[in-house]
C-alpha cells in the first residue's frame, strides 16, 4: 500500500468503538476471546477442563486438574488494575487511532483518570508493544542510520542535556519498488558489540544493509549478507542521498512524533518504550481498522508488569 493510501484509510470511529467495547462485559468478552480463542487453557498446567464461577461481576475459571484460578486479566498487563477495562480499552483505542503519539497528559484528559494512572496505562501498553516488536526481524534491502533523541529539554539546567541524550539506531526495510516496509528502532550505544548484537536479532541473514560510515556499523559485515557503506557527510548532503531516502523520512517522523508530543519527561529512562510505540504503530499501519483488535490480542497475552519493573530502566546510554 502506498504511503498516502495508508494515511487516507478510515480508522475505527468513536461510535464504532463504543458499540463494540463500550461496556465492561464487552471488554471482558473481547479479552477472553483474544486470550483463549479455542476455549480456556489453564495458565498453570495447560489443562483445558475448568469450571467457572462469578465473583465481583467477573468470570473466574478454576482448573479441574490443578485447581489454579484465573480470570481474563490475571497475569497479564491488566492484572491487579483497579480501573474498569473500559478505561483500558479506550486508552488502546486512542493510542492506536491517533496519528501522533498520545501523551499521558492527553490520556488523563480523555480517560478522566489521574495523571499517575494515565502514565501507568500508557507505559504498560507501550510495554505490550515493545514485547510484541522485540521479535521483529527485517530482511532484504535495509536502510540503516544512527541518531540521538532527547537532551533538548532537561529542566533548563545547562550541561545536563548530554546526559539525557539517547543514542539509537533506526533501520527500515524497503519493498522492490522502494517503498518503506517495516521499521526497527532500538536505543543502544554505538559500539561494535551492540551493533552486532542488534543485527543478530533484528536483521535476517539475507539482509543487504546500507549505512553511512559510522565505525560501529562495520560490525554488520559479519552478521548480514552484504553491507554497503555510503559516506555521505553531514547535513543536507546526507539527507539528499536517495539511498537513505526512507531512513531520513522515518527519522524526521520519529523526531516530530516525540518532540511534538512529549515535553520534559525522563526520556533516557523510558526511551525504549517510546521508540517501540513508534515502531509498533508504523509496522501495523496497513490496517488502521484492525490495529485496535491486534493490540487487544497482544495485550491479552502479555506479561504482568508490576510498577517497580515498569520504572526500571531497560537501557542507559
Ligand atoms: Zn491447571
Amino acid at each position: 500500500m502506498a504511503i498516502n493510501q495508508v494515511q487516507m484509510q478510515p480508522g475505527l470511529s468513536m461510535r464504532e468503538f463504543m458499540a463494540r467495547y463500550g461496556t465492561q462485559a464487552q471488554c471482558e468478552q473481547a479479552l477472553v476471546a483474544a486470550r483463549w480463542p479455542e476455549g480456556f487453557v489453564c495458565p498453570s498446567c495447560r489443562c483445558r477442563h475448568a469450571t467457572t464461577f462469578e465473583r465481583h461481576g467477573r468470570t473466574h475459571w478454576q482448573c479441574q486438574r490443578c485447581h489454579h484460578q484465573a480470570t481474563a486479566t490475571s497475569n497479564t498487563v491488566f492484572a491487579s488494575t483497579k480501573l474498569p477495562l473500559t478505561v483500558w480499552f479506550l486508552a488502546m483505542h486512542l493510542m492506536t487511532q491517533a496519528k501522533n503519539n498520545v501523551s499521558a497528559l492527553e490520556l488523563r484528559r480523555q480517560l478522566g483518570v489521574s495523571y499517575k494512572a494515565a502514565w501507568r496505562i500508557k507505559q504498560k501498553l507501550m510495554q505490550v508493544m515493545a514485547e510484541h516488536e522485540s521479535g521483529r526481524c527485517l530482511s532484504g534491502r535495509v536502510e540503516i542510520d544512527d541518531a540521538y533523541l532527547g537532551g533538548e529539554r532537561s529542566g533548563g539546567k545547562r550541561g545536563r542535556g548530554a546526559a539525557d541524550k539517547v543514542p539509537f539506531v533506526l533501520a527500515v526495510s524497503t519493498t522492490d519498488d522502494r517503498k518503506p516496509h517495516h521499521v526497527v528502532v532500538r536505543a543502544m550505544p554505538f559500539t561494535s558489540a551492540a551493533v552486532a548484537d542488534w543485527a543478530n536479532t533484528s536483521l535476517a541473514a539475507d539482509t543487504v544493509g546500507l549505512s553511512d560510515g559510522l565505525p560501529a556499523f562495520r560490525a554488520l559485515r559479519a552478521e548480514i549478507a552484504e553491507h554497503i557503506v555510503h559516506v555521505t557527510g553531514a547535513g543536507k548532503a546526507a539527507v539528499a542521498n536517495p539511498q537513505f531516502k526512507w531512513v531520513n523520512v522515518m527519522l524526521g517522523n520519529l523526531k516530530n512524533a516525540i518532540t511534538g508530543t512529549y515535553h520534559a519527561f525522563k526520556f533516557a529512562k523510558y526511551a525504549h518504550r517510546y521508540l517501540a510505540d513508534f515502531q509498533y504503530r508504523f509496522n501495523h499501519r496497513y490496517d488502521l481498522r484492525r490495529m485496535l483488535g491486534q493490540l487487544i490480542q497482544h495485550a491479552s497475552r502479555s506479561k504482568r508488569w508490576p510498577e517497580s519493573r515498569l520504572r526500571a530502566a531497560e537501557f542507559r546510554g
